[in-house]
């Protein structure tokens, strides 16, 4: 991206907070003026001094007159520095929240293609680079640049030659410079991807940390981690050495401006056209402009940063997003019908879903069953458009899932997957999740229906338990269970189900079975079963085969018409016979 493109995107997300720039703007060059006064008045003194004896009121005078104006730099420095420093935090607010909304407006599919890692690392520490560069760019970028241009306008007054002088030193450092960045571009490309090859591997190291424990491997045997960490080492110190030279020539050169003041000074001393007070005073004013040369050359480093940081930014920024429907549906009724879906991930793998057509009526409940890698979640999540589909359609009470909003879409929906994923909060707050609205009294509804009362209780901490803190305490079939609550709170009309594998232990089985009833009741219910004895009784089941309905009916239909779901039948019962004899005493082949 251009640095155009990059000036465009801050401008962009600066709107909000564009009169505290505007006045840190101010703030700045009001600072600017305030620390030219001390080089006037220290020129006033040194004339009194070279006129004669000075009478101390008048150099008390210029002194105070200094003094005030040394004051009137720092203070309004200072307001300059808060309002950009409270800009700057106001950019990094909207762009994090932009970014982190296009992430809920894009497909699923498309989020997925990024590592937890990655986004972490986009999100929050690319942008946090940029706080320090656009805090400090104004008012250091609006003094170093204005300063230098005054006092470069205060020298011509006092003589134009002695102005070129003090700039002898500039393009001599930059052609030093210039030779440094011929290949800038190309290392500090170099560099970010290293650092950003570092930051993954780290990532991935840290999340296997316990199959690296459990597999006996030192940090010194993760080849890919010491290796990534080595290269990267490598990889500065390569730069560092091809630039040192340069970079320590230039920055001896560049701020040199006495190099061209004293000879071109003395000269015209020795000539009778410079006053002592004059060379004198031009000596003190090009010492001025050695701090503002220098930051310059800072200031180029931090640019690219920002650069990079706001090219991250937009690729996040620019994810192709779901079109969403302006106007609220009108939905009357609840069935869901599938008609001739196809879907695929990508074209390279091609469809995942042939034609697939399933109606399932307001109120029914229908299992999808299937082989893994049959179709079964893509089916059930793109009802809850997570993605679009390729062809075909999918309605809802008649009405195309396309023409509703997304928002409204989601709230007539629960989906409930295997993640049982829980927030970073209160177990109370993590149910409540299904409706912010809720008062206490209906989340303890909810969580009694669905059976997670007595266990709650258990805890010291009770409702107010961190999900953080209850994690390790909480049985797979008790997460889910919260998770229910959560969705019976929600209430929505249709509910999709993503059945857990793992609970098999008797008790746990007839709460999450209760838990569940609570959920479907009067709901158009679809579930995506693994364990065939839950769903026995449904309305309905469907079998998927690679992407495909192959067989639809009762439980008692299908065990006659279906090949597949009779073998599928017959394994799932040996397999609950087998775990039954094992360790429960259950009763499956009268499952
Ligand atoms: P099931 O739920 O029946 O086990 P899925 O719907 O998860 O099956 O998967 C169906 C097919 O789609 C599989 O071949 C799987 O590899 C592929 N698939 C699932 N999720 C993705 C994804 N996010 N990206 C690409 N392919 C996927």
């Amino acid at each position: 991206m251009k640095s155009s493109g990059t000036f465009r995107t801050i401008l962009e997300f600066s709107k909000e907070c564009k009169s505290s720039m505007l006045l840190s703007v101010l703030c700045a060059i009001l600072s600017v003026a305030g620390g030219l006064v001390p080089f006037w008045g220290v020129y006033q003194i040194i004339l009194l001094f070279f006129e004669g004896t000075p009478a101390i009121e008048d150099i008390l005078l210029w002194s105070g007159i200094c003094l005030t104006g040394y004051l009137v730099k720092v203070v309004f420095y200072g307001l300059s520095t808060v309002l950009s420093h409270m800009s700057a935090y106001r950019i990094l607010e909207s762009l994090r929240l932009a970014m982190t909304k296009r992430l809920i407006e894009a497909p699923l599919g498309v989020v997925q293609r990024y590592t937890a890692g990655k986004l972490k690392n986009m999100i929050v520490d690319r942008v946090e680079t940029l706080e320090l560069p656009l805090a400090h760019m104004i008012p250091e970028g609006i003094s170093n640049l204005l300063l230098p241009a005054a006092v470069f306008v205060y020298m011509i007054a006092i003589d134009w030659r002695m102005a070129a002088a003090a700039l002898l030193c500039v393009p001599l450092g930059a052609m030093v410079y210039a030779i440094m960045m011929k290949s800038y571009n190309k290392q500090y490309a170099a560099y970010m991807e290293a650092s950003n090859h570092v930051n993954s591997v780290i990532v991935e190291y840290v999340e296997g940390i316990e199959v690296i424990k459990a597999f006996g491997q030192s940090a010194g045997s993760y080849a890919k981690y010491t290796g990534a960490v080595n290269a990267f080492k490598e990889l500065t110190l390569a730069w560092f050495h091809a630039t040192w030279k340069h970079m320590n020539l230039g920055g001896a050169i560049l701020p040199s401006t006495l190099l061209g003041i004293l000879p071109v000074g003395m000269l015209l001393y020795i000539d009778g056209s410079l006053s002592p007070a004059e060379f004198t005073q031009c000596m003190i004013l090009s010492l001025s402009i050695i701090a503002p040369m220098t930051w310059f050359t800072i200031a180029v480093n931090d640019w690219k940063s920002i650069e990079y940081a706001i090219r991250e930014a937009n690729e996040l920024l620019h994810l192709p997003v779901l079109p969403d429907a302006a106007a609220p549906a009108t939905i009357s009724s609840y069935g869901v019908e599938l008609q001739d879906v196809h879907f695929q991930y990508n074209e390279k793998d091609g469809d995942v879903l042939h034609g697939i057509n399933v109606d399932l009526p307001e109120g029914s409940f229908t299992a999808l069953v299937g082989p893994s890698g049959s179709g079964k979640s893509t089916a059930a999540r793109l009802i809850a458009r997570f993605w679009d589909i390729n062809g075909g359609s999918i309605r809802i009470g008649g009405i195309d899932i396309r023409q509703i909003p997304l928002a409204q879409l989601s709230s007539l929906i629960s989906f409930v997957t295997q993640d049982n994923f829980l927030f970073h909060c209160s177990l109370m707050e993590n149910i409540r999740v299904g409706k912010p609205t809720a008062s206490d009294e209906e989340v303890y509804a909810a969580a009694r229906a669905a059976q997670c009362e007595e266990f709650i209780s258990r805890f010291e901490h009770g409702w107010h338990t961190l999900a953080g803190e209850a994690g390790s305490k909480l049985s797979g079939g008790e997460r889910q269970r919260i998770v229910i609550a959560r969705a019976i709170l929600k209430n929505a009309p249709i509910v999709i189900l993503d059945e857990a594998t793992a609970f098999t232990d008797p008790e746990n089985e007839e709460k999450l079975q209760h838990s569940l009833a609570a959920l479907a009741k009067g709901k158009t219910m679809l579930v995506i079963a693994h364990r065939l004895s839950t769903i026995r009784h449904a309305d309905q089941i469907v079998l998927l085969e690679r992407g495909r309905v192959s067989a639809k009916g009762t439980h008692h239909q299908l065990l006659s018409s279906s090949e597949l779901y009779r073998t599928m039948w017959q394994s799932h019962i040996g397999a609950k016979a087998w775990a039954a004899n094992s360790s429960f005493k259950e009763d499956s082949l009268h499952a």
